[in-house]
């Protein structure tokens, strides 16, 4: 597993902010399963964050949580009424989520307005994602949204697992295969946070990592056919274990954050080694060339989804529909209030709006929901027969 790095957060004087000198924020995409501890452990960041001086900027990209226990600067929800989306689109519960995402990913770069405006206040932008993983980590949205924070801000997955549900080495290596192909999807510096050790302490999972014979012998107490794919896939998964950041934590206690702020500095750290050439090029495209491929992924889902009324807020039809601009709005900070007097990137949104003028799969499959609904809809609005 990896070293260390050097400078630790809240160590020194007292706050992050006065260790390394990187002149950007760094932005921690909080990914992991459903229940593993995401928000939680984004709750607990903030308020040690807020404890040492050092705010962070957080947003929320799940549209349906019930609660949002961390005072977020910028919230999906207030953009996105997921339950809208779900009845005008006519969707089940994670086909909403998708589709809210979508809609979000299509205005990102108001959000990216945003943190730009404020990054000299912050060190670190959090962002806790949607209870199911693979919304996020396997759809078009979660990539360009990804990829959209990469291109400017030195970026870090931190991977949320529930230790005490993978005290079974079966779940345990699925667990680590999943984060495998995080790892491989988001291409970006990545820590896995054991998360509950207050329930139960992760160091033998760190053990089955350092030293394959014991996780062998965990194994052999398993009997299933399950275990023989496990005992090969281990093997696969040993060149992960040695370039892998691991670190213990409790998002309940509080267990564990300094150390987490270790491996946070050393991945940024990789980031600006090995990372931000890469998204340096990305980011050139994306301004030369209208960013072709990612453009026109964004182009499409905004055609998709234009012209429903989505917004939290109910307020005027104009103002409600996809299409009409600065829809993200910030909150928390009053200082986050400031009007967006030069809209410099909505110009850059609305200028490569031309093209495109075919009606994808996803555009058919998007209008016919919508034309059932609303049959569906109508029908039930027909005064019924004694
Ligand atoms: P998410 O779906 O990944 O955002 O998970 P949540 O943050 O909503 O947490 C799911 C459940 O795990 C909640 O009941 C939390 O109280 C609980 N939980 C989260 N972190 C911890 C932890 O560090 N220790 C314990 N004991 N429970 C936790
Ligand atoms: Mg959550």
């Amino acid at each position: 597993m990896e070293n260390q790095g050097t400078s630790a957060a809240g160590t020194d004087s007292g706050t992050p902010a006065a260790t390394a000198a990187r002149d950007k924020p760094v932005c921690l995409i909080v990914l992991g399963m459903a229940g593993s501890g995401k928000t939680t452990f984004v709750q607990r960041l903030t308020a040690h964050l807020h404890s040492l001086q050092a705010p962070p900027y957080v947003i929320n990209l799940d549209p349906a949580v019930h609660e949002v226990p961390f005072p977020a600067n910028i919230d999906i929800r207030d953009t996105v009424n997921y339950k809208e989306v779900m009845k005008q689109y006519g969707l089940g519960p994670n086909g909403g989520i998708v589709t809210s995402l979508n809609l979000f990913a299509t205005r990102f770069d108001q959000v990216m307005h945003f943190i730009e405006k404020k990054q000299q206040n912050h060190r670190y932008v959090l962002i806790d994602t949607p209870g199911q993983i693979e919304v996020f980590t396997w759809s078009a949205s979660g990539t360009i949204i990804t990829e959209t924070l990469a291109s400017s801000f030195p970026c870090v997955v931190i991977y949320v697992m529930d230790t005490s549900r993978s005290v079974s080495p079966v779940t345990f290596m699925s667990n680590m295969l999943y984060a495998c192909s995080i790892l491989y999807k988001t291409k970006l510096p990545f820590i896995v946070v054991m998360n509950k050790t207050d329930i139960i302490d992760h160091s033998f999972a760190v053990e089955w990592m350092q030293d394959f014979e014991v996780f062998q012998d965990a194994l052999n107490q398993e009997t299933s056919y399950v275990s023989n794919l496990t005992r090969s896939m281990s093997l696969v998964l040993d060149e992960f274990y040695t370039n892998l950041r691991v670190v213990g934590v409790s998002a309940v206690t509080g267990k564990g954050l300094d150390e987490l702020f270790v491996q946070v500095e050393d991945a940024a750290d990789e980031y600006e080694r090995d990372y931000r050439p890469e998204y340096e090029r990305l980011r050139k495209q994306l301004s030369e060339a209208q960013g072709k491929k990612q453009q026109e992924q964004l182009e499409r889902l905004r055609k998709d989804l234009g012209a429903v009324d989505i917004t939290s807020t109910p307020s005027t039809e104009e103002s409600n529909i996809a299409g009409s601009s600065d829809l993200i709005m910030s909150r928390g900070n009053p200082d986050d209030e400031e009007e967006d007097e030069d809209s410099d990137t909505d110009d850059i949104d609305h200028t490569a709006t031309e093209e495109s003028k075919e009606g994808d799969a996803f555009g058919n499959f998007i209008q016919e929901r919508k034309e059932v609904v609303q049959v569906r809809n109508r029908r039930c609005e027909m005064p019924e027969g004694p």
